[in-house]
Formats: C-alpha cells, sequence, structure tokens
C-alpha cells in the first residue's frame, strides 16, 4: 500500500514548528503526577475550545476526549497520548532550550508525543475534514507506574467494543510497541514474634524470615513459550523498629512480568505455591497486597495488529530515515490488547533520559515526529 502526505499538509506541519515547541513547552511546564493531571487537562480541554471544539470534555478519570464522527459508523479508531508524568512535583516543573535540544521532566516521554498530535489534529479541525470511520483523539491519565492505566481503562469501558483500533503514542520513532508486557505487582508483609535482641534470642525474626522468602522467590526458574520473556524483581524493602529488637514486620516490592498470557498465570501460580509452603513452614503470618496488574494482550486474531505494524513501521522509517523495530513494552495498549482488540504504541521524536529530570528531545526530530503522526492521523480522514 502506498501513503503519502499532500503538500498542504506539508506546508501546515512546517509552519506549525515553532508553535508545536511552544505548545511542548506550556505543556511541560505543568506538573501533572499520575492521579494529579487536572491542570494538563484543564489546559488541553481550553486549547481545543479555543479552536471552536464544542464537544470537548474530561471524563471522570482525567481524559480529555474530542469526538469526531461521521454517521453509521460504530466503529471507533483511537488515538491517544498520555498527560501524567513519572515526577511527583505539583509546583511548575523547569523547561528551557538551546539550539539542539528541548529540556525537561517529561519532556519526550509523552509531552512531545501529546503536542504533536494535538498540533495534527488542529489541522483537521481548521480544515473542517471528515473522516472515514469515528475517530477519537484523547490525552490520557494514569499511564505511568501506579497509576496503573486507569485512563486508558476508563476510555475502554466508556467506549466499549465500539473500539475498533488504537494508537498510543509514547516514545521514540524508531520503536512500534505491538506485544504487551503484562505484569503482577505485589507488597508482601511477613509479621513475626520478635523480641529484645539480648532478652528474647532465639525468637522468629520477620526481617530474617523476609529474607528466606526472597531466596525462594529467587529459586523461580522462568517459564519460556517459544520466544516470551518472562522477569521478576524484588524493588524495595523496609522493615525492622532498631539494631536490639528482633524485627516484628518486614516488607518487600516484588513484581514478575511476561509478554506471554500463559507464563505470566504460570508465574501468578508459583508465587501463591511459594507463599503458601512458607506459611506451612514457618512460623509468621503473610499479607500480600496487590498494588498493579496490567494485563497482558489476548488477541483471538492478529491480522489488523499485523497491518497496523507494517504501516507504522513504513510510515517511520520513510520520513526518519531510520530502521524502526517491532518490540515489546508495557503501555497503554495492554488494556485494549487484553481485551481483544488491537492497538499498537508507536513514537514521535528523538531524545534521552526518559524518566529522569535531565530528560531531553531533539529539536530536529521534532517535523519528522509531526510528518510520522500525520501520516497515520490523517489516512482515516477524507
Ligand atoms: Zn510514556
Amino acid at each position: 500500500m502506498e501513503y503519502g502526505l499532500n503538500k498542504e499538509v506539508i506546508q501546515y506541519l512546517e509552519d506549525s514548528f515553532e508553535e508545536t515547541l511552544q505548545l511542548i513547552e506550556d505543556l511541560c511546564r505543568i506538573s501533572a503526577p499520575s492521579g494529579y493531571e487536572d491542570k494538563r487537562a484543564a489546559f488541553i480541554c481550553e486549547w481545543f475550545s479555543k479552536l471552536g471544539v464544542n464537544s470537548v470534555h474530561i471524563d471522570e478519570a482525567k481524559n480529555v476526549l474530542v469526538e469526531f464522527d461521521c454517521s453509521n459508523s460504530n466503529d471507533i479508531i483511537l488515538f491517544t497520548a498520555h498527560t501524567d508524568t513519572v515526577f511527583p512535583d505539583l509546583d511548575e516543573l523547569p523547561f528551557s532550550r538551546d539550539e539542539e535540544y528541548l529540556y525537561a521532566p517529561g519532556v519526550g516521554d509523552d509531552t512531545t508525543c501529546l503536542a504533536i498530535l494535538m498540533i495534527v489534529f488542529k489541522y483537521c479541525i481548521l480544515n473542517n475534514l471528515t473522516p472515514n470511520c469515528n475517530v477519537l483523539f484523547a490525552a490520557n491519565s494514569c499511564e505511568e507506574g501506579l497509576g496503573n492505566l486507569k485512563g486508558i481503562k476508563q476510555i475502554m469501558n466508556t467506549y466499549g467494543d465500539r473500539i475498533r483500533e488504537v494508537y498510543t503514542f509514547d516514545g521514540q520513532y524508531v520503536a512500534v510497541v505491538n506485544k504487551c508486557v503484562g505484569s503482577h505487582r505485589y507488597k508482601i508483609t511477613v509479621e513475626t514474634e520478635g523480641g529484645h535482641s539480648f532478652r528474647d534470642f532465639g525468637n522468629n525474626n520477620a526481617i530474617a524470615l523476609l529474607s528466606k522468602l526472597i531466596c525462594k522467590l529467587y529459586k523461580c526458574e522462568v517459564p519460556v513459550i517459544d520466544e516470551s520473556i518472562t522477569t521478576y524483581n524484588v524493588g524495595i524493602i523496609e522493615g525492622g523498629t532498631s539494631v536490639n529488637t528482633i524485627a516484628q514486620k518486614a516488607s518487600v516490592l516484588y513484581e514478575y512480568r511476561s509478554d506471554t498470557v500463559e507464563c505470566l498465570a504460570s508465574m501468578k501460580e508459583f508465587f501463591e505455591n511459594t507463599i503458601s509452603k512458607f506459611l506451612e513452614n514457618n512460623k509468621c503470618t503473610i499479607s500480600v497486597e496487590e498494588i498493579g496488574i496490567r494485563p497482558c494482550g489476548n488477541l483471538k486474531d492478529d491480522s489488523i495488529l499485523r497491518n497496523m505494524t507494517q504501516k507504522a513501521i513504513a510510515v517511520s522509517e520513510k520520513y526518519s530515515g531510520l530502521k524502526c523495530y517491532e518490540t515489546s513494552g508495557s503501555t497503554d495498549c495492554n488494556i485494549p490488547m487484553s481485551l481483544g482488540v488491537p492497538a499498537i504504541c508507536m513514537g514521535s521524536y528523538l531524545g534521552h533520559g526518559e524518566h529522569t529530570r535531565e530528560e531531553k528531545v531533539r529539536i530536529d526530530s521534532i517535523l519528522v515526529g509531526l510528518k510520522i503522526t500525520a501520516e497515520m492521523v490523517l489516512g482515516y480522514f477524507d
């Protein structure tokens, strides 16, 4: 299949270059930790309102939504980029630029993708373009960490099986994520008798027991099916009272991940068996608190996903001149894919340092990103 952007679109994108940089800056400065995207959402809502879009609204999960409807169609194509960042700051975030880079926490992930998507949709609005199926724009919340994909869950809830395909823009344009890494995250707390380190020597110690449990968890041999990738990790450990106290309580954050449904299920089985065996053989109580569940993909038929991936790769490579790879990841796509809706995650910039305060985006990648995004979106407009 041949794709392309006409001269008028290219001209618009070139003319919108400085406006795009300004929009990235404006958005970057507004802090938006997961669950606290209110100010960013309000800014985006007002931005669309000023363009004369009456239907723009914010839903209960703080997603900003704009529907582009055409009659007689129940098939919705969703384009989305997330508003939240990993930074907990509630005050204004710093932003700077030089000739080569834009610098800000969250500038690439996901603010540049979001700003570019907005500028592309602005073209549709200014030119009154009609979509050839229903198109939904979203600036969604809660993609990062313990946001637990709340934003995309809400969108899939609201529109249900009307959504036919999902494109999320998140990351650099050298990769397309079309395989979902699911994850289960837990806080495991061990409690036992404890006591005085000298007088009660010999009593059970929660830290010692938890350490023993961690060793059991690390005895896991990860399941392998074909090319599947499965991992596990202990991330944070805490507990105890003082150097001369036998610890009564200690806890750990533990996760496992996989890109394959069956492997994720067998990791769950291993985890539950390990905990129950440990309880049988040790004098303690263990509480397991689920702190995050991201499902794997569960597509019955991947022919549409294949087409979406091929197009995304072809378009990315055409404008960037760089090789674009298929990869697996944990993104907003996990939710539609777990519901059987084909979803891919693609990128619209080049940069460094995602999830650090030193993050930066190459200015010369922005126009490339605009073109890639425009070609993906405008294919659904007449
Ligand atoms: Zn992101």
